[in-house]
């Protein structure tokens, strides 16, 4: 008899480890399928004892050991990727079985046919922890990329393209497959599972070098050959889990790479703020000369939008500038030119607030605005969060008045305030609301794409999709400004790049804030001076890279979050703490609580430690998304 330590694959198993009996030892690393909670589930196996050597381990067990079915292990993955596994959960929050479950797809670990890894001699070690920067706009990149795979494949190197989303993969994969035909292969969460074994499955047993684009998932793939990894976009919050593990796959990679001691290279057009700090601290190094400034670009304008005013000097709310109306009538009705106009928010009206008391009317399910929005010949309430809706007609939760006013503006109410004014002038709209599934969306891409002198309107949905336009105006992007997270500013100002660097001619961005220097920045394609303003505020304030956030969540009875907030803070006195209520509010008698804790640099490890004395049910994110 043998006893076998398991780490159970599944995210809602908190305990590091299991132990079971077994009629026969199985290979630590190997995958088996073990019973737990009356339901088959796939488990790492980290060490088989005999049992007779280890009596009193088993006598002093206070739980009936399970036995494990007779079957044959499966060793699906890399020992540096397990090893990573182990260590990355230690310092992460989270459990060996819990990363697993989130890095492997469930596909490959219930797979039982056999595959065959290609282990082969490495050629060229790199040094240990080499981390190269690649600043360029992304024609430059996926250029060199395609230099990347040539020079590995000439050293007999397979090279790893990580990709934040699906649809940037099939970007990827389509300029670097041409005349590589067999050698690259893109494996995404959107594939079959058919498609995916048998992708997976030649992947890994080609005998030559190749070339894999994949999103996180698909770093568990056993190959040992590859000396390159190349971390596209890396400023995506796609790279970020919003949910358990709450894993950021790029400080995995970094783990990976150190230790398979392949190159890693981060990618964007704008590095994050940490990345180009780091880079600047010399903590990493780079591929080529990054760029900081971004010369060539279309025309660029500012519309600020306070000069409009009535003859008694009061102030008017208008949609459209002077300037968006000229390029309208000039550029999109009389040159035939396309114009795609950005709209940070759907819907109608972003906002409704009470003109008596300033209440906002938030969903009743889960305390997040709500959006007005066109229903059939009315309007209703719809929730930003659930989707939750509701009539428009109500009065004020607060001081019962009917002075309730919607604010803002969202992409439907540019879409109507256009077709009002240019009724001639093709225009269509996506965003969540309007277009749900890809292939609507892609069929009003190409609509907008074959009809000359037309304007697609989009959210951040559309950008993924939009290539190059002759004319970009963005009409609202203020309401970005309010959203409280420390890296709203570097998400905007990568928002505005973003859309220049695809501009062909002219682009207008219209505001009503104040201080315009990032705007003027990112109109000018200068990182440089965006960087260095914003380093300055991280610092003064202490954000990242001067220190981590750490959020944790409390959800509980309303009568009880007292108690547990202040256990929370035992635990962490000494720590600076803010709270503030989570907006993610639950319905009914509970209620939920986040606390925020800046952790300095030096103090990680000590923090990591008192985290383990947390109650499993709390929630804990380090370096979260959004704060609140
Ligand atoms: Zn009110
Ligand atoms: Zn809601």
């Amino acid at each position: 008899m043998f006893i076998v330590r398991v780490a159970p694959i599944s995210k809602g198993i908190t305990k590091e480890e299991l132990y079971y009996f077994s009629s026969r030892p199985y290979e630590s690393g190997s995958i088996i399928k073990i019973e737990l909670r009356n339901k088959e589930t796939s488990a790492l196996v980290l060490e088989s004892k005999d049992a007779l050597e280890n009596k009193t381990e088993i006598k002093e067990a206070d739980f009936q050991l399970k036995k494990i079915k007779k079957q044959s292990p499966k060793k699906i993955l890399s020992e540096d990727f397990i090893w990573t596994i182990e260590n990355f959960s230690k310092n992460n929050l989270t459990t060996t079985g819990a990363l697993l479950d989130y890095l492997v797809p469930s596909n490959i670990l219930s797979f039982d046919g056999i595959i065959k890894p290609q282990t082969r001699a490495r050629r060229r070690k790199y040094l240990k922890g080499d981390i190269l920067i690649l600043q360029g706009e992304e024609s430059e990149r996926i250029t060199h990329y395609k230099n990347i795979v040539r020079e590995s494949f000439a050293r007999n190197e397979s090279v790893f393209i990580c990709v934040p989303t699906i649809k940037k993969g099939l970007k990827i994969f389509e300029s670097i497959s041409r005349g590589l035909g067999d050698y690259v292969y893109f494996l995404n969460g959107s594939m079959s599972k058919k498609e995916l074994l048998s992708n997976w499955k030649k992947a890994t047993e080609n005998k030559h070098s190749i070339v894999i684009i994949g999103t996180g998932q698909f770093l568990s793939i056993p190959r040992n050959d590859i000396e390159t990894i190349i971390l596209e976009s890396e400023s995506s919050n796609a790279y970020k889990s919003q949910h358990r593990p709450y894993t950021d796959i790029r400080d995995f990679i970094e783990n990976l790479s150190e230790k398979t001691k392949a190159r890693l290279i981060l990618c964007d057009t704008v590095l994050r703020v940490e990345t180009i700090w780091r880079y600047r601290e010399r903590d990493i190094s780079e591929l080529y000369s990054p760029r900081f400034r971004y010369p060539s670009g279309p025309k660029t304008r500012i519309a600020d939008m306070t000069q409009y005013k009535t003859q008694s000097e009061k102030k008017v709310f208008e949609i459209l500038s002077n300037e968006i109306k000229h390029l309208i009538e000039k550029d999109v009705i009389t040159n035939k030119k396309n114009m795609f106009i950005f709209v940070a928010r759907k819907g109608l009206y972003p906002f409704t607030v009470c003109g008596d008391c300033g209440e906002h009317v938030l969903c009743e399910r889960c305390g997040k605005p709500t959006v007005v929005q066109n229903y059939k010949s009315s309007r209703i309430f719809v929730c930003n969060g659930c989707g939750k809706t509701r009539p428009t007609e109500e009065r004020c939760k607060h001081c019962n008045s009917w002075k309730l006013q919607a604010l803002g503006i969202g992409s439907s109410l540019v879409l109507d305030t256009i077709k009002k004014a240019y009724p001639s002038v093709p225009i269509s709209l996506v965003d969540k609301d309007t277009t749900k599934t890809t292939p609507q969306i892609n069929k009003k891409i190409k609509t907008f794409y074959s009809n000359k002198g037309s304007i697609l309107i989009g959210t951040q949905l559309a950008l993924e999709y939009i290539e190059n336009v002759d004319l970009c105006s963005v009409i609202s992007i203020d309401s970005l400004f309010s959203i409280p997270d420390f890296k709203m500013n570097e998400k905007i100002f990568s928002l505005l790049v973003e859309l220049r660097s695809k501009t062909k001619e002219k682009m207008l961005v219209q505001t009503r804030i104040k201080n315009k220097e990032l705007i003027e920045f990112a109109l000018r394609g200068n990182i440089f001076d965006f960087y260095k303003k914003e380093i300055e505020d991280r610092k003064k304030f202490l954000y990242p890279p001067f220190a981590n956030f750490a959020k944790i969540t409390i959800i509980a009875p309303r009568k009880s979050i007292e108690e547990k907030v202040v256990e929370v803070k035992k635990i962490f006195s000494g720590l600076d703490l803010e709270l503030f209520p989570a907006l993610h509010t639950k319905s009914g008698s509970r209620t939920a609580i986040n606390i925020i804790i800046r952790v300095k640099k030096e103090n990680i490890s000590e923090f990591i430690k008192r985290t383990q004395k947390l109650p499993t049910e709390i929630i804990i994110d380090m370096n979260p998304t959004v704060l609140t």
